[in-house]
């Protein structure tokens, strides 16, 4: 398969070749159709380094109206340091979308400039679930009309304890957006969520 098979746009497929990618990984092939063709909860099983940022990133990035300042898309990382690498991501592989604005949300940072570059409008924004919450709390952020909404190292962020936030968080999104969470393991705590915040998803193993 090619990257312009799995169905991404021109825009796309232009910072695909900047970027040198090839051909899609594992993770890639099977998500990317899936999400761009249907409106489905998905668990995939997949490790870092497999490309897993780019299989829910260019879905995500190709299925939002980027004519609109509403924040459509929410993915939630465990850390700072993921955080800041998948907005990264997401504005390389999005470096053609025109108007595309994509912000990190995270702990440790000064939470004025955060709230001043969410209320420039952002389609899609990347946080942890601590500084998400409390921006929630203190109505810093909308995410009342999301449609996408990411759980990324899901194992990792249940781990961290961040369980509570992250349920916090949810419940401020729409019941009908859809969920797409990735987990290196699948112990209890994560089919769990899984079954709370997520209707039938599709499962996917790499
Ligand atoms: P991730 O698993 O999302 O952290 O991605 C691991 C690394 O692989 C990142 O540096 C990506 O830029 C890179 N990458 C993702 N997809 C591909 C691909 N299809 N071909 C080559 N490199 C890729």
């Amino acid at each position: 398969n090619t990257f312009k098979d799995l169905g991404l746009n021109d825009d796309l497929l232009r910072a695909i070749t900047d970027m040198g990618f090839e051909t899609p990984s594992e993770v890639q092939d099977k998500a990317i159709p899936l999400l761009l063709e249907s409106e489905i909860d998905l668990v995939a099983l997949a490790q870092t380094g497999t490309g897993k940022t780019a299989a829910f990133g260019f879905p995500m990035l190709q299925k939002i109206d980027i004519d609109s300042r509403t924040t459509q898309g929410l993915i939630l990382s465990p850390t700072r340091e993921l955080c800041l690498q998948i907005t990264n991501e997401l504005k390389a592989y999005g470096k053609y979308c025109k108007g595309l604005n994509v912000v990190a949300i995270y702990g440790g940072s000064s939470i004025q400039d955060q709230a001043r570059d969410v209320k420039r409008g952002a389609q899609i924004i990347v946080a942890t679930p601590g500084r998400m919450k409390d921006m929630i709390s203190r109505n810093m952020v909308d995410i009342s009309k999301i449609t996408y909404s990411v759980l990324d190292e899901a194992d990792e962020m249940l781990n961290m304890g961040f369980k509570e936030d992250i349920t916090d968080i949810l419940s401020h999104t729409p019941t009908d957006k859809n969920t797409w969470l990735f987990s290196a393991t699948m112990p209890k705590e994560v089919a769990t969520i899984a079954k709370k915040f997520m209707h039938n998803p599709t499962e996917i193993t790499v």
